[in-house]
């Protein structure tokens, strides 16, 4: 009998309850569940496309010693000695752990409590490092807490809702609806966009602020001189519930002293930035979320204060509908802050420096040290690895080969690591081939425990589907690897539960209402009510056991004197300038449909088909400069390192600034991966490195040909000096190009597409003046695989092409125009994808929008669907309607 499980969305911090159901056939049925009230039922493509994602392709299995295959026992057993070894030879701080965002907290607590409670180093630091440390940091300046102190319906309840350096379009689709349908609830709730780039997000804004990249800070210490000299300030909480407001405004008035110098500086017209500092003064009801874009600089944590600062001031935090309101990245960000997964952080959001927290954690622990030294952060890590001091490195569920900034260095640090141990649910990634131990994880589904989301909203993620070969939870993992060494007593878990209980009573230890972090309400949760746990916000206590919908309602924050902290922000200018050989500056980030370093969302042809190729977005001006064309391959090159990517020209991107996307590695493509570029340098405070701004050049890549490869089957692409693979409906595609010319077109595609090329059926054209080659090879009248081969980029839309691979039979016309790479007059193309979950090309969009004289987004979902399922294509819908 097949069962409807609840569980959560395992991708971004939204954090969306889903209703996952394996039938006995297999199949997996994926809906949002209506109850869960981050999201209420909606998923965004990526969460309705999770089905698609859940097969055994590429996973990894058994454990790996050397790449030859081992029990666990060996295995774990081999793990521990090396630590062993290691650790009495050279001491705890030659080993370190790398872990992820996207582990349970049972799994991420078990980490922390081995290497912080045991091996007594704090050499355990998080992929979260790079995209919400300075968050973290802010806060904590800000409140002496890591707190988040608002809640997702403050979205709803806002007036105003500013959306500053964060595309939550493509990055946290659930709460960008949500914001959408409270702005269609309530016409006068206003929104206002603080972003270089004309995102997706803009869609539904009223104010776009198109600051010039790295200027926000700027921006906001001219809102906190302006308030401050409008007297729009809340005197009673800045006298009663704050510390340092003067040295603040002194050190706003040295830049951004007048609405002029500001708008000067952020490149923006004096009127809007009055516009806005007049509408920012008058609603009382504020909610700035900020992501990324602010988080991701060398400064970041100054301009998450900057933030900060102006809801200080008004007084705005603490109340329904406003607050400095931080989305996190990944889907369990917040769970390993919650259990100290930063190396400058203790379990249960107490603090390593702080002697009376260290004893509690060791007493709590009955751990035989817990070190005061604070553990190396993601990038000093990796050059830890790499001059040779750390010399066993653990990676946990993450890919830092293609994440990290600086990756190529990353690259060659992870070959020089002496021993490199790896978990992970995939057996090729780029980070896995470095490995001399590979030790399977379960992953989503098949897995069981708790996630945090970016409200503090603790939700379970649980198991439902069958356990494939010898993978195990990675709590479990590391827990027999400690036995290994001798830790008996403290790490002998029955279950993820017994985890969360002992996880919980730590929170609640010696507590008090000292700490914000306190679900002690759950350290003796049974069984049967921890399965049926309801989401919930944290703190969770015996006074409020149904959770805590916002913090600082009675204006205490977690400082000395309880009082909020204003921080002077200074105007920090990023770690490195364009120069003449780097002039333009590369923002990097995620795009609508796919995942991180796509090792799962890679495996949807649904979600692949939005986007097929890594790519580089320049203003149209930009490119005219480098005389560079829209569909041109590039080579994008920072001091760091070089990429290859197709170039998109649009007028959305700032002049002097381009975008490419964080998500190809090189199971994808040849070398596109965006971490070789970008700069390495960290906030001071926080660690978190500048992923938004590296001084990049473009120059043409010029092959002598480029091309394209439609398959049925996976293809190994050889004499391409540039390829990416994307999987689409019942086929690979492949664009390649390249700097040698075979001597003989027909040969080199037929032994590329047919290893008994003679025996099958073949059509071609050959046009060698032109350099133009087509064939195509049909099986059983489908069409199996084509190429086509040309001296430029222009080439056949690939499009309709791909349906025909959905056809199991080509009709005469279809096989007549297979070569032409178009639809014989009368037949219609669907054009580029922007529906994905019902695969609704462009030119259909905009056929039905032109004959049907369609004005509203509704109108087409009626028509054609689109848009009417997940929403994650509304804001394309729109931006088609509007042109
Ligand atoms: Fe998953 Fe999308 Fe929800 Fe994020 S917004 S949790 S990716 S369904």
């Amino acid at each position: 009998m097949s069962k409807q499980v609840k569980t959560t969305c395992p991708y971004c911090g939204v954090g969306c309850g889903v209703l996952a159901e394996l039938d006995e056939s297999g199949r997996v049925t994926i809906v949002g569940d209506p109850e869960h009230p981050s999201n209420h039922g909606r998923l965004c493509s990526k969460g309705a496309a999770l089905a698609d994602t859940i097969s055994y392709d590429g996973r990894l299995l058994y454990p790996e010693i050397n790449g030859e295959t081992e029990n666990w026992s060996n295995a774990t057993n081999h793990v521990a000695m090396k630590l062993k070894d290691t650790i009495a030879q050279y001491g705890a701080d030659s080993v370190a752990f790398y872990v992820s965002g996207q582990l349970l907290t049972e799994d991420y607590y078990v980490a922390n409590k081995l290497m912080k409670g045991f091996i007594g180093s704090n050499n355990i630091d998080t992929n979260s490092r790079l995209c919400m440390s300075s968050a973290v940091a802010g806060y904590k300046r800000a409140f002496g807490s890591d707190s988040v102190p608002c809640a997702y319906e403050d979205l709803e309840r806002a007036k105003l809702v500013i959306l500053a350096g964060s595309n939550a379009a493509w990055c946290h689709p659930v709460l960008f609806q949500r914001i959408k349908q409270a702005k269609l609830n309530n016409p006068d709730l206003f929104i206002v966009v603080i972003d270089p780039r004309q995102t997706a997000s803009c869609t539904i804004a009223d104010m776009h602020l198109a600051i010039a990249p790295g200027t926000d800070n700027i921006l906001f210490n001219g809102l906190l001189v302006y308030l401050n000299d409008h007297d729009e300030v809340n005197q009673q909480f800045i006298k009663q519930c704050t510390n340092g407001l003067d040295k603040a405004i002194n050190a706003a008035q040295k830049h951004a002293a007048s609405v002029e110098v500001v708008s000067g500086l952020c490149g923006l017209a004096n009127s809007m930035v009055s516009d806005f500092y007049r509408l920012f003064s008058r609603t009382e009801r504020v909610v700035t979320v900020f992501s990324q874009g602010i988080n991701q600089w060398s400064y970041g944590t100054d301009r998450v204060n900057a933030i900060i600062n102006c809801h200080l001031i008004t007084g705005r935090i603490g109340r329904p509908g406003m607050g400095p309101f931080s989305f996190t990245g990944q889907p369990n960000a917040m769970g390993g802050r919650e259990v100290g997964g930063l190396s400058n952080q203790l379990a249960a959001h107490m603090a390593i420096e702080n002697e009376t927290h260290r004893e509690l954690v060791q007493e709590f622990w009955q751990s035989p040290l817990i070190s005061d030294k604070q553990g190396l952060k993601a990038v000093e890590l990796f050059e830890a690895v790499h001059d040779g001091r750390i010399k066993i490195l653990w990676i946990i569920a993450t890919n830092p080969a293609v994440s990290m900034p600086n990756a190529d260095f990353v690259r060659e640090a992870l070959s020089k690591c002496e021993f490199l141990i790896v978990s992970d649910c995939m057996r090729n990634t780029d980070t896995t081939q470095y490995a001399d131990v590979l030790l399977p994880s379960q992953t989503w589904g098949e897995r069981d425990g708790t996630v945090t989301n970016s409200e503090r909203r603790i939700s379970r993620q649980r198991q439902f589907l069958p356990i494939p070969g010898q993978a195990k939870p990675d709590w479990k993992i590391l827990a027999q690897v400690a036995q290994n060494m001798g830790f008996n007593e403290g790490f002998n878990y029955s279950d993820s539960l017994a985890i969360f209980k002992e996880h919980a009573a730590l929170s609640g230890y010696k507590n008090n209402g000292s700490r914000d972090f306190d679900i002690s309400y759950f350290e003796k949760i049974s069984a049967e009510d921890f399965w049926s746990i309801k989401p919930v916000q944290w703190p969770v206590t015996a006074q409020h056991s149904d959770g805590t919908t916002r913090l600082f309602s009675d204006g205490q924050f977690f400082t000395e004197n309880k009082r909020a902290n204003f921080i002077p922000v200074l105007n920090h200018q990023p770690a490195n300038s364009c120069c003449d050989e780097f002039p333009l500056v590369l923002n990097s980030g995620r795009i609508r449909d796919q995942w991180h370093t796509m090792t799962r969302t890679g495996k949807s042809a649904t979600l692949s088909a939005h986007t097929v190729e890594p790519y580089v977005e320049i203003h149209f001006d930009d490119a005219k400069t480098g005389s560079i064309e829209d569909g041109e391959l590039v080579m994008v090159t920072s001091q760091w390192g070089t990429i290859v990517v197709r170039a998109v020209i649009t007028q959305t991107q700032r002049l002097g600034s381009v975008f490419i996307p964080m998500h190809w590695n090189d199971q994808f493509s040849s070398k596109s991966y965006c971490g070789a570029l970008i700069n390495p340098n960290v906030d001071p405070i926080s660690g978190q490195p500048e992923f938004k701004h590296t001084p990049v050049s473009i120059t043409r890549y010029q092959p002598s040909w480029y091309g394209f490869l439609l398959s049925r089957r996976k293809l190994t692409v050889h004499n391409s000096s540039y390829w990416a693979a994307t999987r689409g409906r019942g086929l690979w595609r492949y664009e390649i190009a390249g700097q040698d010319k075979p001597e003989d077109w027909a040969a080199c595609a037929r032994s590329l597409l047919c290893q008994h090329a003679d025996q099958v059926e073949w059509v071609e054209y050959f046009d060698s003046a032109a350099t133009r080659y087509r064939g195509a090879r049909i099986e059983n009248g489908h069409l199996e695989s084509c190429i086509f081969i040309g001296p430029d980029f222009n080439l056949p839309e690939r499009d309709w092409l791909s349906n025909l691979f959905t056809k199991d039979k080509l009709s005469d016309v279809e096989r007549h125009s297979v070569l032409t790479g178009k639809p014989a007059r009368g037949q219609k193309d669907a054009g580029k994808i922007i529906c994905a979950c019902f695969n609704v090309g462009v030119n259909s969009i905009i056929d039905a929008i032109n004959n049907n004289n369609i004005k509203t987004v509704d109108e087409i979902g009626k028509l054609l669907k689109a848009g009417s399922n997940c929403g994650s294509c509304v804001p394309e819908l729109s931006s088609l309607l509007n042109k």
